[in-house]
């Protein structure tokens, strides 16, 4: 069983499509470990976005993704990285086919709906990232 971490960004929360959101990945058949509502800092997302910290739109997105409180949510399943990411399709969400979360409720290349972790690796230091460990199943 393979765990990853999502986070419902700043324009789910506000458009209230948590719960659609929530839905599809339901009706996929992943179970929820653990999930929380919380206002991620500058300090937070520097962390979790190191990997584009020093890209020309990061500015904007650290003052997006702290715009508003976000669910972080721990997610279990079989392959359940890949298959979230599937279900997302690729970060420009005006590239984004319809039928997926992106190309169905996402705005542009900053604004995506989900953030999900792309690899075994990342997400578990996604999930320690945002999760005490009595807080998930042992
Ligand atoms: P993903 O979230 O699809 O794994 P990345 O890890 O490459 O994508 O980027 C992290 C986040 O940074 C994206 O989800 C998006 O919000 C933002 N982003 C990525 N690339 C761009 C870009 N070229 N212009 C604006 N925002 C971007």
């Amino acid at each position: 069983m393979q765990r990853t971490l999502i986070i419902f960004k700043p324009d789910c929360m506000e458009k209230k499509l948590a719960g659609a959101v929530l839905d599809r990945f339901e009706r996929a058949g992943f179970t929820i470990l653990g999930i929380k509502l919380a206002r991620l800092t500058p300090e937070l997302l520097r962390e979790h976005y190191a990997h584009v910290a020093d890209r020309p739109f990061y500015p904007e997105l650290e003052r997006f993704m702290s715009s508003r409180p976000v669910i972080v949510m721990a997610l279990a399943g079989q392959g359940v990285i890949g298959r979230v990411r599937e279900m997302l399709g690729p970060t420009d969400a005006t590239k984004a086919p319809k039928g997926t979360i992106r190309g169905d409720f996402g705005t542009d290349q900053t604004v995506n709906v989900v953030h999900a972790s792309d690899s075994p690796e990342n997400a578990e230091k996604e999930i320690a990232r945002f999760f005490k460990p009595d807080e998930l199943p042992g």
